[in-house]
């Protein structure tokens, strides 16, 4: 699966039209600039999950190859409190990547 399909999937995930522009854009919205790196795959300050942010951002131009041959990018997600953060896609947990199949 290219990663543009997946993508697209995301996209699909969210009903707002804004949110899938955003994850194509291929320049960072300027929220990005302030995320910080999140160690669980929710939002650091409230801890909510992805389904309750209010944009997203895929960084495309960082895609690592890992020697198992998964694909490895950042998600950049702004919470609907405000906090933006981002984990790398393969910290998704296992509930999330069913998402994606
Ligand atoms: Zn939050």
């Amino acid at each position: 699966m290219t990663l543009n399909v997946i993508i697209l999937r995301h996209a699909k995930m969210k009903i707002s039209g804004i949110v899938a522009m955003d994850a194509f854009n291929p320049t960072p919205p300027a929220w990005v600039k302030k995320a910080t790196h999140a160690l669980q795959f929710c939002c650091p300050s409230c801890l909510a999950r992805t389904d309750s942010a209010q944009s997203v951002w895929l960084n495309r131009s960082a895609l690592v190859i890992r020697e198992d041959n998964l694909r490895k990018w950042q998600e950049f997600y702004q919470c609907s409190c405000g906090k933006a953060w981002w984990a790398w896609n393969t910290d998704r947990p296992p509930l999330d990547s069913s998402l994606f199949n």
